[in-house]
Protein backbone atom coordinates (compact mmCIF):
# COMPACT_ATOMS: atom_id res chain seq x y z
CA UNK A 1 0.00 0.00 0.00
CA UNK A 2 1.27 3.54 -0.96
CA UNK A 3 1.85 5.44 1.96
CA UNK A 4 -1.18 8.46 2.34
CA UNK A 5 -0.45 11.77 3.29
CA UNK A 6 -0.69 11.87 7.05
CA UNK A 7 -2.98 14.59 8.69
CA UNK A 8 -1.02 17.21 10.55
CA UNK A 9 -2.96 16.99 13.22
CA UNK A 10 -2.08 13.65 13.76
CA UNK A 11 1.55 13.84 12.68
CA UNK A 12 2.65 17.40 13.41
CA UNK A 13 3.16 19.26 15.75
CA UNK A 14 1.92 22.84 15.01
CA UNK A 15 -1.64 23.57 15.19
CA UNK A 16 -4.05 23.95 12.55
CA UNK A 17 -3.26 27.81 11.97
CA UNK A 18 1.00 27.29 12.06
CA UNK A 19 0.53 24.50 9.56
CA UNK A 20 -1.49 26.40 7.39
CA UNK A 21 0.45 29.50 7.85
CA UNK A 22 3.87 27.66 6.95
CA UNK A 23 2.27 26.10 3.80
CA UNK A 24 0.79 29.56 2.71
CA UNK A 25 4.23 31.31 2.84
CA UNK A 26 5.66 29.13 0.51
CA UNK A 27 6.77 30.70 -2.62
CA UNK A 28 4.28 30.86 -5.69
CA UNK A 29 4.76 27.11 -7.52
CA UNK A 30 7.03 26.00 -5.03
CA UNK A 31 4.05 24.04 -2.83
CA UNK A 32 2.78 22.77 -6.18
CA UNK A 33 6.02 21.63 -7.26
CA UNK A 34 6.93 19.56 -3.81
CA UNK A 35 3.31 18.36 -4.21
CA UNK A 36 3.91 16.81 -7.22
CA UNK A 37 7.13 15.46 -6.77
CA UNK A 38 6.77 14.22 -3.06
CA UNK A 39 3.22 14.00 -1.80
CA UNK A 40 4.36 12.55 1.48
CA UNK A 41 6.74 15.23 1.87
CA UNK A 42 4.37 18.23 1.54
CA UNK A 43 0.93 17.35 2.04
CA UNK A 44 -1.74 19.11 -0.22
CA UNK A 45 -3.62 21.28 1.22
CA UNK A 46 -6.70 19.79 0.14
CA UNK A 47 -5.49 16.48 2.75
CA UNK A 48 -4.13 18.97 5.94
CA UNK A 49 -6.58 22.11 5.85
CA UNK A 50 -9.84 20.02 6.02
CA UNK A 51 -11.27 23.62 4.96
CA UNK A 52 -13.77 22.96 2.29
CA UNK A 53 -15.78 26.06 0.46
CA UNK A 54 -19.18 25.01 1.67
CA UNK A 55 -21.27 28.19 0.13
CA UNK A 56 -20.76 31.59 -1.91
CA UNK A 57 -23.30 34.43 -1.63
CA UNK A 58 -23.44 37.55 -4.40
CA UNK A 59 -24.17 40.68 -3.71
CA UNK A 60 -24.70 43.00 -6.92
CA UNK A 61 -23.99 46.73 -6.26
CA UNK A 62 -23.35 50.08 -7.26
CA UNK A 63 -21.52 52.38 -5.55
CA UNK A 64 -22.28 56.29 -6.06
CA UNK A 65 -20.00 58.19 -7.27
CA UNK A 66 -18.74 62.03 -7.83
CA UNK A 67 -17.22 63.71 -10.35
CA UNK A 68 -16.97 62.99 -14.07
CA UNK A 69 -14.46 59.84 -15.20
CA UNK A 70 -14.86 58.95 -18.50
CA UNK A 71 -15.42 55.13 -17.98
CA UNK A 72 -18.86 55.73 -15.91
CA UNK A 73 -19.91 58.57 -17.94
CA UNK A 74 -22.17 56.55 -19.91
CA UNK A 75 -26.28 55.23 -19.43
CA UNK A 76 -24.98 52.12 -17.13
CA UNK A 77 -22.26 54.12 -15.39
CA UNK A 78 -24.24 56.87 -14.10
CA UNK A 79 -25.63 54.57 -12.06
CA UNK A 80 -22.87 54.18 -10.06
CA UNK A 81 -19.73 51.70 -10.20
CA UNK A 82 -20.85 48.28 -10.44
CA UNK A 83 -19.49 45.69 -8.22
CA UNK A 84 -20.65 41.69 -6.86
CA UNK A 85 -19.34 41.61 -3.08
CA UNK A 86 -18.98 37.96 -2.63
CA UNK A 87 -19.22 36.12 0.70
CA UNK A 88 -17.55 33.00 1.28
CA UNK A 89 -18.04 30.85 4.10
CA UNK A 90 -16.12 27.88 4.77
CA UNK A 91 -16.99 24.09 6.42
CA UNK A 92 -15.95 25.66 10.16
CA UNK A 93 -17.81 29.00 9.17
CA UNK A 94 -14.60 31.12 8.86
CA UNK A 95 -15.47 33.71 6.23
CA UNK A 96 -13.82 35.20 3.68
CA UNK A 97 -14.96 38.44 1.32
CA UNK A 98 -13.83 39.38 -2.46
CA UNK A 99 -15.42 41.60 -5.17
CA UNK A 100 -15.31 41.59 -8.61
CA UNK A 101 -15.67 44.89 -10.46
CA UNK A 102 -16.71 44.64 -14.10
CA UNK A 103 -16.55 47.56 -16.16
CA UNK A 104 -17.92 47.03 -19.88
CA UNK A 105 -16.43 50.65 -20.77
CA UNK A 106 -12.56 49.44 -20.31
CA UNK A 107 -13.22 45.47 -20.87
CA UNK A 108 -15.77 43.16 -22.30
CA UNK A 109 -17.19 41.90 -18.77
CA UNK A 110 -20.28 43.78 -17.36
CA UNK A 111 -22.50 43.34 -13.89
CA UNK A 112 -24.62 40.99 -15.76
CA UNK A 113 -22.27 39.36 -17.23
CA UNK A 114 -20.13 38.81 -14.31
CA UNK A 115 -23.30 37.56 -12.06
CA UNK A 116 -24.09 34.77 -14.66
CA UNK A 117 -20.62 33.67 -14.82
CA UNK A 118 -20.36 33.59 -11.16
CA UNK A 119 -23.87 31.69 -9.91
CA UNK A 120 -24.47 29.18 -13.14
CA UNK A 121 -20.18 28.40 -13.52
CA UNK A 122 -17.73 29.83 -11.64
CA UNK A 123 -19.12 29.29 -7.92
CA UNK A 124 -20.42 25.48 -8.16
CA UNK A 125 -16.88 24.68 -9.56
CA UNK A 126 -15.56 25.98 -5.75
CA UNK A 127 -18.03 24.46 -3.94
CA UNK A 128 -15.93 21.79 -2.09
CA UNK A 129 -12.54 23.13 -2.30
CA UNK A 130 -10.04 23.79 -0.65
CA UNK A 131 -10.37 27.69 -0.51
CA UNK A 132 -6.50 27.78 1.16
CA UNK A 133 -5.40 26.52 -2.41
CA UNK A 134 -5.19 28.93 -4.64
CA UNK A 135 -4.05 27.26 -7.71
CA UNK A 136 -6.33 24.17 -7.46
CA UNK A 137 -9.55 26.85 -6.93
CA UNK A 138 -7.96 28.26 -10.42
CA UNK A 139 -7.12 24.86 -11.85
CA UNK A 140 -11.51 24.35 -10.88
CA UNK A 141 -12.19 27.70 -12.91
CA UNK A 142 -10.08 27.11 -15.76
CA UNK A 143 -12.51 24.34 -16.32
CA UNK A 144 -15.54 25.67 -15.55
CA UNK A 145 -15.00 28.54 -18.29
CA UNK A 146 -11.94 27.58 -20.07
CA UNK A 147 -9.42 30.13 -21.29
CA UNK A 148 -9.88 32.19 -24.85
CA UNK A 149 -6.48 33.61 -25.95
CA UNK A 150 -5.72 34.19 -22.21
CA UNK A 151 -7.70 33.43 -18.65
CA UNK A 152 -11.54 33.57 -19.53
CA UNK A 153 -13.27 36.72 -17.49
CA UNK A 154 -10.50 37.53 -15.58
CA UNK A 155 -12.04 40.69 -13.38
CA UNK A 156 -15.55 38.28 -12.72
CA UNK A 157 -12.68 36.04 -11.50
CA UNK A 158 -10.62 38.41 -9.28
CA UNK A 159 -13.60 38.73 -6.73
CA UNK A 160 -13.38 35.08 -6.03
CA UNK A 161 -9.71 34.92 -5.79
CA UNK A 162 -9.77 38.03 -3.20
CA UNK A 163 -12.20 36.26 -1.24
CA UNK A 164 -10.28 33.12 -1.18
CA UNK A 165 -7.14 35.00 -0.05
CA UNK A 166 -8.95 36.71 2.95
CA UNK A 167 -11.02 33.59 3.99
CA UNK A 168 -6.96 31.60 3.89
CA UNK A 169 -5.97 34.87 5.30
CA UNK A 170 -8.65 34.45 8.53
CA UNK A 171 -7.67 30.85 8.73
CA UNK A 172 -4.71 31.21 9.62
CA UNK A 173 -4.58 34.15 11.79
CA UNK A 174 -2.38 36.28 9.08
CA UNK A 175 -2.18 39.11 7.22
CA UNK A 176 -2.19 38.92 3.10
CA UNK A 177 1.71 39.77 3.44
CA UNK A 178 2.05 37.06 6.00
CA UNK A 179 1.10 34.96 3.92
CA UNK A 180 3.43 35.46 1.29
CA UNK A 181 6.35 36.01 3.80
CA UNK A 182 6.55 39.54 2.41
CA UNK A 183 6.97 42.74 4.68
CA UNK A 184 3.86 44.58 5.13
CA UNK A 185 4.50 47.88 3.37
CA UNK A 186 4.78 51.69 3.80
CA UNK A 187 1.36 53.41 3.17
CA UNK A 188 1.42 53.93 -0.80
CA UNK A 189 1.37 57.49 -2.00
CA UNK A 190 -1.75 58.10 -4.41
CA UNK A 191 -2.01 59.86 -7.52
CA UNK A 192 -4.96 61.79 -8.15
CA UNK A 193 -6.54 60.78 -11.65
CA UNK A 194 -7.15 63.95 -14.23
CA UNK A 195 -9.88 63.23 -16.62
CA UNK A 196 -10.26 66.73 -18.32
CA UNK A 197 -12.40 67.39 -21.30
CA UNK A 198 -11.48 70.84 -21.84
CA UNK A 199 -8.07 72.75 -21.04
CA UNK A 200 -10.09 75.05 -18.82
CA UNK A 201 -10.73 72.08 -16.21
CA UNK A 202 -7.47 71.42 -15.89
CA UNK A 203 -6.55 73.55 -13.11
CA UNK A 204 -9.18 73.29 -10.81
CA UNK A 205 -9.53 69.50 -11.36
CA UNK A 206 -5.13 69.97 -9.90
CA UNK A 207 -6.82 71.97 -7.63
CA UNK A 208 -9.12 69.50 -6.00
CA UNK A 209 -6.48 66.69 -6.04
CA UNK A 210 -4.09 69.33 -3.99
CA UNK A 211 -6.45 70.10 -1.75
CA UNK A 212 -7.86 66.68 -1.01
CA UNK A 213 -3.27 65.83 -0.26
CA UNK A 214 -2.65 64.83 -3.55
CA UNK A 215 0.99 65.34 -5.14
CA UNK A 216 0.28 63.60 -8.02
CA UNK A 217 -1.20 63.07 -11.09
CA UNK A 218 -2.28 60.53 -13.89
CA UNK A 219 -3.74 62.35 -17.14
CA UNK A 220 -6.18 60.26 -19.54
CA UNK A 221 -5.48 60.88 -23.38
CA UNK A 222 -6.19 59.94 -26.65
CA UNK A 223 -7.67 60.04 -29.14
CA UNK A 224 -6.39 63.99 -30.09
CA UNK A 225 -2.58 64.19 -29.61
CA UNK A 226 -2.48 68.18 -30.01
CA UNK A 227 -5.06 68.21 -27.05
CA UNK A 228 -3.20 65.95 -24.64
CA UNK A 229 0.39 68.42 -25.65
CA UNK A 230 -1.94 70.73 -23.86
CA UNK A 231 -2.93 69.22 -21.21
CA UNK A 232 0.05 67.59 -20.21
CA UNK A 233 2.00 70.62 -20.58
CA UNK A 234 -0.97 72.37 -18.40
CA UNK A 235 -0.08 69.81 -15.71
CA UNK A 236 3.30 69.74 -15.87
CA UNK A 237 3.59 73.49 -15.35
CA UNK A 238 0.59 73.15 -12.27
CA UNK A 239 2.87 70.28 -10.59
CA UNK A 240 6.83 70.49 -11.30
CA UNK A 241 7.96 68.10 -9.13
CA UNK A 242 4.67 65.38 -9.73
CA UNK A 243 4.86 62.36 -11.14
CA UNK A 244 3.10 62.56 -14.22
CA UNK A 245 1.47 59.40 -15.87
CA UNK A 246 -0.48 59.65 -19.22
CA UNK A 247 -2.61 56.63 -19.48
CA UNK A 248 -3.99 56.88 -23.89
CA UNK A 249 -6.27 53.06 -22.62
CA UNK A 250 -5.17 52.10 -25.84
CA UNK A 251 -6.85 55.10 -27.58
CA UNK A 252 -4.23 56.28 -30.04
CA UNK A 253 -3.66 54.32 -33.74
CA UNK A 254 -0.28 53.06 -34.54
CA UNK A 255 1.25 56.05 -36.32
CA UNK A 256 -0.23 58.74 -33.52
CA UNK A 257 1.30 56.77 -30.40
CA UNK A 258 4.13 56.57 -32.42
CA UNK A 259 4.19 60.73 -32.78
CA UNK A 260 2.70 61.09 -29.33
CA UNK A 261 5.49 59.28 -27.00
CA UNK A 262 8.51 62.38 -28.26
CA UNK A 263 6.08 65.35 -28.12
CA UNK A 264 4.38 63.77 -24.78
CA UNK A 265 8.21 63.42 -23.02
CA UNK A 266 9.10 66.69 -24.60
CA UNK A 267 6.26 68.68 -21.98
CA UNK A 268 7.15 66.76 -18.82
CA UNK A 269 5.15 63.46 -18.92
CA UNK A 270 6.92 60.74 -17.47
CA UNK A 271 5.19 57.46 -18.64
CA UNK A 272 3.14 56.58 -21.20
CA UNK A 273 0.63 53.63 -20.33
CA UNK A 274 -1.60 51.55 -22.85
CA UNK A 275 -1.20 53.75 -26.28
CA UNK A 276 -2.18 51.00 -28.34
CA UNK A 277 -4.61 47.97 -27.89
CA UNK A 278 -2.52 44.87 -26.88
CA UNK A 279 -2.83 43.13 -29.75
CA UNK A 280 -0.91 45.60 -31.72
CA UNK A 281 2.39 43.60 -31.08
CA UNK A 282 4.52 45.59 -33.51
CA UNK A 283 3.42 48.68 -32.49
CA UNK A 284 4.77 48.20 -29.08
CA UNK A 285 7.88 46.70 -30.34
CA UNK A 286 8.20 50.15 -32.13
CA UNK A 287 7.62 52.25 -29.03
CA UNK A 288 10.27 50.25 -27.28
CA UNK A 289 12.71 50.44 -29.69
CA UNK A 290 11.93 54.18 -30.27
CA UNK A 291 12.46 55.03 -26.49
CA UNK A 292 11.01 58.16 -26.20
CA UNK A 293 8.97 57.42 -23.23
CA UNK A 294 8.97 54.23 -20.50
CA UNK A 295 6.17 51.52 -22.27
CA UNK A 296 3.73 50.25 -19.65
CA UNK A 297 1.07 47.68 -21.00
CA UNK A 298 -2.27 47.37 -18.88
CA UNK A 299 -5.61 46.28 -21.40
CA UNK A 300 -4.41 42.83 -22.37
CA UNK A 301 -1.87 41.80 -19.93
CA UNK A 302 -4.03 39.02 -17.89
CA UNK A 303 -2.10 35.87 -17.36
CA UNK A 304 1.64 35.65 -16.25
CA UNK A 305 1.72 33.99 -19.99
CA UNK A 306 0.88 36.54 -22.27
CA UNK A 307 3.37 38.90 -20.22
CA UNK A 308 6.25 36.47 -20.20
CA UNK A 309 6.00 36.33 -24.04
CA UNK A 310 5.73 40.14 -24.58
CA UNK A 311 8.44 40.75 -22.57
CA UNK A 312 10.49 38.21 -24.69
CA UNK A 313 9.24 40.66 -27.55
CA UNK A 314 10.13 43.54 -26.59
CA UNK A 315 7.00 45.43 -26.25
CA UNK A 316 7.46 47.06 -22.85
CA UNK A 317 9.59 48.50 -20.32
CA UNK A 318 6.61 47.99 -17.33
CA UNK A 319 2.74 47.33 -16.31
CA UNK A 320 0.55 49.34 -15.04
CA UNK A 321 -1.03 46.09 -12.84
CA UNK A 322 -4.25 45.86 -11.30
CA UNK A 323 -5.34 42.23 -9.71
CA UNK A 324 -8.31 42.80 -10.93
CA UNK A 325 -7.74 42.97 -14.29
CA UNK A 326 -5.77 39.87 -14.08
CA UNK A 327 -8.05 37.21 -12.16
CA UNK A 328 -7.02 38.17 -8.82
CA UNK A 329 -3.98 37.95 -6.26
CA UNK A 330 -2.48 34.71 -7.54
CA UNK A 331 -1.74 35.81 -11.38
CA UNK A 332 -1.14 39.43 -10.22
CA UNK A 333 1.76 38.16 -8.19
CA UNK A 334 3.39 36.00 -10.26
CA UNK A 335 3.46 38.98 -12.72
CA UNK A 336 5.02 41.38 -10.01
CA UNK A 337 7.62 38.60 -9.76
CA UNK A 338 8.32 37.92 -12.68
CA UNK A 339 8.44 41.98 -13.82
CA UNK A 340 11.01 42.31 -11.05
CA UNK A 341 13.04 39.11 -11.87
CA UNK A 342 13.56 40.76 -15.80
CA UNK A 343 14.76 43.75 -14.08
CA UNK A 344 11.19 45.83 -15.41
CA UNK A 345 9.02 47.96 -13.09
CA UNK A 346 5.67 47.67 -12.34
CA UNK A 347 2.71 50.74 -11.18
CA UNK A 348 0.05 50.29 -8.95
CA UNK A 349 -3.24 50.76 -10.68
CA UNK A 350 -6.63 49.90 -10.25
CA UNK A 351 -10.57 49.79 -12.18
CA UNK A 352 -11.70 52.48 -9.33
CA UNK A 353 -11.82 49.91 -7.18
CA UNK A 354 -13.58 50.38 -4.25
CA UNK A 355 -13.22 49.03 -0.30
CA UNK A 356 -12.71 44.99 -0.68
CA UNK A 357 -10.95 45.02 -4.10
CA UNK A 358 -9.12 48.50 -2.80
CA UNK A 359 -7.62 46.41 0.33
CA UNK A 360 -6.65 43.86 -1.74
CA UNK A 361 -4.71 45.56 -4.33
CA UNK A 362 -2.82 47.90 -1.46
CA UNK A 363 -1.64 44.74 0.18
CA UNK A 364 -0.11 43.30 -2.80
CA UNK A 365 1.27 46.87 -3.71
CA UNK A 366 2.57 47.05 -0.54
CA UNK A 367 4.15 43.65 0.35
CA UNK A 368 6.22 44.61 -3.11
CA UNK A 369 7.75 47.75 -2.62
CA UNK A 370 5.94 49.88 -5.06
CA UNK A 371 7.95 52.71 -5.94
CA UNK A 372 5.73 55.21 -7.68
CA UNK A 373 2.60 57.06 -6.67
CA UNK A 374 -0.29 54.21 -7.24
CA UNK A 375 -3.55 55.51 -9.49
CA UNK A 376 -5.85 54.20 -7.15
CA UNK A 377 -8.93 56.39 -7.52
CA UNK A 378 -11.79 54.78 -5.60
CA UNK A 379 -11.77 57.14 -2.69
CA UNK A 380 -11.19 59.88 -5.57
CA UNK A 381 -14.38 58.85 -7.43
CA UNK A 382 -16.82 56.88 -4.82
CA UNK A 383 -18.72 57.91 -2.19
CA UNK A 384 -20.11 55.23 -0.36
CA UNK A 385 -18.63 52.15 1.70
CA UNK A 386 -19.34 48.81 2.91
CA UNK A 387 -16.97 49.04 5.70
CA UNK A 388 -17.10 49.24 9.70
CA UNK A 389 -13.67 51.43 9.00
CA UNK A 390 -13.60 52.95 5.70
CA UNK A 391 -10.20 53.28 4.13
CA UNK A 392 -9.39 56.62 4.77
CA UNK A 393 -7.01 58.65 2.49
CA UNK A 394 -4.63 60.86 4.80
CA UNK A 395 -2.19 63.52 3.24
CA UNK A 396 -2.65 61.57 -0.59
CA UNK A 397 -1.41 58.26 1.16
CA UNK A 398 -3.79 55.04 1.82
CA UNK A 399 -2.12 52.73 4.38
CA UNK A 400 -2.45 48.73 4.39
CA UNK A 401 -4.87 47.47 6.35
CA UNK A 402 -3.67 45.49 9.35
CA UNK A 403 -4.94 42.33 10.83
CA UNK A 404 -5.73 38.60 9.23
CA UNK A 405 -7.14 38.50 5.25
CA UNK A 406 -7.51 41.30 3.58
CA UNK A 407 -8.04 43.37 7.22
CA UNK A 408 -10.90 44.91 6.86
CA UNK A 409 -14.53 44.32 8.60
CA UNK A 410 -17.16 43.99 5.88
CA UNK A 411 -20.27 45.42 7.56
CA UNK A 412 -22.68 42.81 6.28
CA UNK A 413 -25.68 45.18 6.82
CA UNK A 414 -24.09 47.79 4.74
CA UNK A 415 -23.86 45.52 1.87
CA UNK A 416 -27.11 44.15 1.85
CA UNK A 417 -28.40 47.74 2.17
CA UNK A 418 -26.40 48.78 -0.89
CA UNK A 419 -27.39 46.06 -2.67
CA UNK A 420 -31.06 47.05 -2.34
CA UNK A 421 -30.71 50.07 -3.37
CA UNK A 422 -29.10 49.22 -6.53
MG1 LIG B 1 -4.66 51.91 -17.59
Amino acid sequence: MPTQPRSPQTSHPLSRRQFLAAQLALPLGVAATLRAASPTAAPTPATSSKLKIDRIETFPVRYPMTGYFKFFAGPSGEAGRAAVILKVTANDGTVGWGESVPLPTWSDETLETAVVALNRYLIPALIGADPTDFAGAHRRLDAAIAPAFSTAMPITRAGLDIALHDLAGKASGQSLHQLWGRPRGAPLTLSWTVNARTLDEVEPLVAEGRRRGYRHFNIKVAPDLEFDVALSRRVRALAPEAFLWADANCGYDPATALAAAPRLAAVGVDVLEAPVRPNRLSTYQELKKQGALPIYMDEGIVSPVELAEFIRLGMLDGVAEKPSRCGGLWSCRQQIELLQSKGLAFLGSGLTDPDISLAATLALYAAYGLKKPAALNGPQFLTSSVLKQPLTVVNGTLAVPNGPGLGIEVDEAKVRALAARS
